[in-house]
């Protein structure tokens, strides 16, 4: 996550009729979120008493005490889950298109012109005016502008129904085709034409305001499938910014119906589902929202769109049936690379620790041809910056392009051949904050490529699949790999305030538990969200689900400056610096899984923001989670709070010791 929700409620003072015309859920009090004064000890005002509200001392945690990880479940082993004789691996692969919907595209003019966008990608691009939402008509001008040559002809002008859903001029409003009445192909009104509504889709991960007007490279959903006696797990891997559990589970619901139906013989036993992070897609949590209004400074809506987030688990549940149905034995080949930081990977946050590993798996038929290949590397798919506004997954597609179809001979990479197969990336380490930006990407001459362009996506993306067909090639056959897995559900207390007002307006499509919905927001009635972590062992690989953007440090250590790569670990003059020596000294995380090869699953069947390590949570002492503290705390703002790290870790080491005891050595 990066910038969202900090952009899109700290804008001042509430309006209480903003929070009023919020029907159906907690009212909130306007008092307590003026972020532009931020005060303790500001009054709770005169609220409802029968509606939630915000206490401003939410920020200070209850105190995180009694906290136990529970196991839930474990195949092969737990009843209904019993070890088979059948000891052949099999495995399938589906793959599903998740962005080939229609969708109401915004009117090209109203595209604010930023930098060097238009050049780059070739097309308008960028956020919709600030002005967009005046009702000025389609020509932008309103009376009294320079230039001002009346109302427009088209009716445009004035023509907001102030009692009605509000209609704008930034967009045409014919549909879900985008044809209007007299154009070619017009066969009549369509779903979402003239009802008044942008039917559009925004773009997550940067700013808000970002309309799609097209598609790049589509965004996918991707599955393996992978069954060893009778336990049988997918893992899936979505071009989305951040599923939440809650949409987890409606996919794996999905999938089990479809299974029920194709192949009922068939018992899933797990199916995880992560999310790649891209910053090129449509939203699917609810932060990147368009249509806010300047003269109402707070959200009308969530930025997720019904009939995008349907599609897209539909096809997400789709691609899990389809990779089932495509078992077949196979065999299993696993490596691993460094992909070093030079063209790849920076760290904007101190302590510099940067995880360069990437692991591969390949599966093949008996034949030899590829099933899947695995790629599970970490950094925020977001080479295409901020003001790209056609759909893409990024890194991730031409990462995925390279290892299937080949590396095509170009100004930056060498032509090689693929593996043909479905390739899957998972995402790994991403937090404390592994980006792609401003770090030179060099053609063959050794030139810069143009930074946020294209071509540097897919050379970016091509190298990495250079590097994982290195892998795959220096890798090693696994004999008979077993398949063991392990899950456990709980509960995680939201500290964060703007994720509450995020709650309060309806921004998040997601199960509060543990809270007192009538009550207020404090110490005492701290809302918790429900998540799951799974660890998965496939032979020697152990994979394991966090749910949001791991800090690599908590994976891999690195606090001696061991995978600072020539860097300073901290800069000798930062006086915001974190404190190392109170860094924890290990083992981590990848230290305590079983298995050789541990895979961190990022964004693992769940996204609540990042996951700082506790020593280094640091809020604002007066605005947390609305403003910054001094030095480097920005992650801090998207995290639910300091909790969500001690729980992960004592669930993974519950987890991690249960499979050393259940699981082969
Ligand atoms: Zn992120």
């Amino acid at each position: 996550m990066r910038a969202g929700l900090a952009v899109l409620l700290v804008v001042g003072c509430l309006p209480e009729e903003a929070s009023d015309s919020v029907t159906g859920t907690p009212r909130l009090d306007a008092a307590t979120t003026d972020a532009s004064t931020p005060a303790p000890d500001a009054a709770a005002g005169d609220a409802d008493p029968d509606a939630a509200t915000l206490d401003p001392d939410a920020a200070a945690p209850d105190p995180d005490v009694g906290f136990q990880a529970v196991v839930d479940r474990t195949c092969p082993g737990d009843p209904g889950c019993e070890a088979g004789a059948e000891t052949t691996l099999r495995v399938g692969a589906g793959a599903q298109i998740i962005s080939d919907l229609g969708y109401e595209k915004p009117l090209l003019e109203y595209l604010e012109m930023r930098g060097d966008c238009n050049e780059l990608q070739g097309e308008r691009c960028g956020q919709l005016e600030r002005s967009f939402l005046l009702n000025c008509g389609t020509d932008r001008l309103c009376e009294g502008d320079e230039g001002y040559p009346g109302p427009d002809e088209d009716g445009t002008e004035g023509d907001r129904d102030e009692d009605a859903v509000p209609y704008y001029d930034y967009f045409r409003d014919c549909g879900f085709d985008d044809i209007c009445p007299g154009e070619d192909g017009y066969e009549g009104p369509d779903e979402g034409e003239g009802n008044k509504r942008f039917e559009g889709l925004w773009i997550a991960g940067f700013g808000l305001n970002r309309p799609a007007i097209g598609v790049h490279d589509h965004a996918w959903a991707r599955t393996v499938a992978i069954e060893h006696g009778n336990t049988l797990v997918t893992v899936t891997s979505v071009d989305a910014v951040g599923l939440f559990y809650d949409d987890v589970k409606r996919i794996r619901v999905r999938a089990r119906e479809l299974l029920a139906e194709q192949l009922p013989e068939v018992d899933l036993d797990l199916a995880i589902v992560s999310a790649t992070h891209s910053h090129e897609v449509p939203d699917t949590m609810g932060l990147w929202t368009g249509d806010v209004d300047p003269e109402v400074p707070i959200p009308q809506e969530t930025g997720v769109k019904p009939y995008y987030i349907a599609q897209l688990r539909e096809r997400a549940a789709i691609s899990i049936a389809e990779a089932v149905g495509q078992l077949q034995p196979a065999n299993m080949r696993v490596g691993r690379t460094n992909t070093g930081i030079d063209g790849f990977l920076r760290d904007s946050r101190v302590p510099r620790i940067i995880n360069d590993e990437m692991g591969v798996i390949r599966f093949t038929d008996l034949t030899g041809d590829t099933i899947a290949t695995l790629v599970n590397w970490g950094n925020h798919p977001e080479t295409l910056g901020g003001d790209n506004n056609l759909i893409s997954s990024d890194f991730a597609g031409p990462l995925r392009d390279g290892v299937e179809d080949g590396i095509p001979d170009s100004v930056g990479t060498e032509a090689r051949e693929g593996l043909g197969g479905v390739c899957v990336y998972l995402q790994g380490t991403v937090g404390g904050l592994m980006t792609p930006l401003r770090v030179p990407v060099l053609d063959s001459e050794g030139s810069e490529i143009p930074d946020k362009s294209f071509e540097r996506n897919d050379v970016f993306g091509w190298r990495l699949a250079e590097h994982a067909l290195d892998a795959v090639e220096a890798g090693e056959d696994v004999e008979d790999p077993a398949v063991i897995f392990t899950t456990s559900e709980f509960n995680i207390p939201v500290f964060n305030r703007l994720y509450h007002l995020g709650f309060i307006v309806d921004l998040f499509d997601r199960e509060l538990v543990e809270w007192n919905d009538q009550g207020t927001i404090g110490p005492g009635n701290t809302p918790h969200v429900r998540t799951q972590i799974a660890i998965l062992r496939i032979g020697p690989v152990t994979m394991y689900t966090v749910p949001g953007e791991l800090f690599p440090e908590l994976a891999i250590g690195g606090y001696d400056g061991s995978h600072s790569f020539g860097l300073d670990i901290i800069d000798a003059d930062d006086e915001h610096a974190p404190d190392l020596s109170a860094a924890p000294s290990g083992p981590y995380l990848n230290d305590i899984m079983p298995g050789e090869y541990p895979w961190v699953l990022g964004l693992g069947n769940d996204e609540l923001g990042y996951l700082v390590p506790p020593y280094d949570f640091v809020v604002h002492e007066s605005a947390a989670y609305f403003v910054e503290p001094p030095g480097d705390h920005y992650e801090e703002t998207n995290s639910v709070g300091p909790d969500i790290v001690p729980r992960i870790l004592t669930v993974l080491e519950t987890l991690a010791a249960h499979l050393h005891d259940a699981g082969p050595e």
